[in-house]
């Protein structure tokens, strides 16, 4: 068996012999839970075909874990002074090939050209550093990549807004973000004692099955997003007022009040109360009747 880098001792004796100091800043908490690799894995269905894409391997804890469940794992790490790190623990398996770099700055979709055959579904698996969680996700669902599974661990709090309902606390442009282009489910919560060192929160895994097609039809996707954000620009105010005060002039009150109406929306709602499926309507009614640009 290999020689695994996910329990206490493990991490503290790589940190002493490589001198290795863990970075705050880069979200360097490494979990040391075998438990919790292979529920993580199991999450994301792996076959002998898979290929995965890790994001931010760390000293390879993860990536043990999913070489041995799938056909390849391609990982991205920014932090090169892994590689002596990633060098030794990952020396035993011959289908793993890790990139150093940043992935928000990446080109992901040459990166999969060149690892994986043509056509080939793409699952991320990941325990994401939570400083830079939300624009790895966009970046994974918006820029036409082949990913049609995403099994991450992220922030409790950040993992419930994915998954918020209208009307939920933590329902948001966010929860409609996501929603739009995939399923989110919550797989489970993560307690922050699995962690070197420990996060100042909770954490969970997520998994999200990217939709074939999108959730709602929208005649203009970037008018539809600009409406949603500044519907929640502030969440204690009415729609009417979020969008008089971040979207409309005076001048194109009563346009924007017949729009609604149209719609059968309440002016005095709040944003979160509103379903995809109403910002959809609205969106596309208030092109047509305001010529939004
Ligand atoms: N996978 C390891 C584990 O579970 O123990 C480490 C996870 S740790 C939470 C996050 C990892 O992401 C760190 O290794 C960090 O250096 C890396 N990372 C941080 N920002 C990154 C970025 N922009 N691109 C790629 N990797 C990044």
């Amino acid at each position: 068996m290999n020689k695994r880098v996910s329990s206490p001792k493990a991490v503290h004796e790589m940190i002493r012999q490589y001198q290795f100091a863990l970075k705050k800043s880069l979200g360097q908490n490494f979990l040391i839970d075998d438990n919790i690799l292979k529920r993580i894995v199991a999450s994301a269905d792996l076959t002998e075909d898979s290929y995965v894409l890790e994001i931010g391997p760390g000293a390879g804890a993860l990536t043990q874990f999913l070489a041995e469940r799938a056909k390849k794992v391609i990982a991205v790490e920014i932090d090169r002074r892994l590689e002596p790190i990633l060098s030794e623990t990952l020396k035993e398996y011959d289908n793993i090939s890790v990139h150093f770099g940043d992935v928000l700055k990446m080109d992901l979709n040459s990166l999969i050209k060149d690892e994986c055959p043509p056509d080939t579904p793409i699952t991320v698996v990941a325990n994401l550093p939570y400083y830079v969680t939300t624009p790895i996700l966009m970046k994974l669902l918006t820029n036409d990549l082949p990913v049609r599974t995403i099994v991450v661990m992220i922030q409790k709090e950040v993992a419930s807004r994915l998954e918020a309902e209208p009307g939920q606390k933590s329902y948001g442009s966010l929860s409609i973000a996501v929603q739009y282009m995939a399923h989110p489910k919550i797989m489970m919560t993560v307690p922050k004692t699995v962690f070197i060192p420990q996060p100042n929160v909770d954490s969970a895994v997520i998994r999200l099955d990217v939709r074939s097609e999108k959730k709602v039809r929208v005649q203009d996707e970037s008018f539809f997003f600009r409406l949603i954000r500044a519907s929640f620009a502030q969440r204690r105010k009415t729609l009417i007022n979020n969008l008089m005060n971040n979207l409309y002039s005076r001048e194109q009150k009563t346009a924007l009040l017949a729009a609604l109406k149209t719609c059968g929306i309440d002016p005095g709602r709040r944003g979160e109360t509103l379903t995809i499926e109403e910002f959809a309507r609205l969106s596309d009614t208030l092109k047509k009747t305001t010529g939004e640009s």
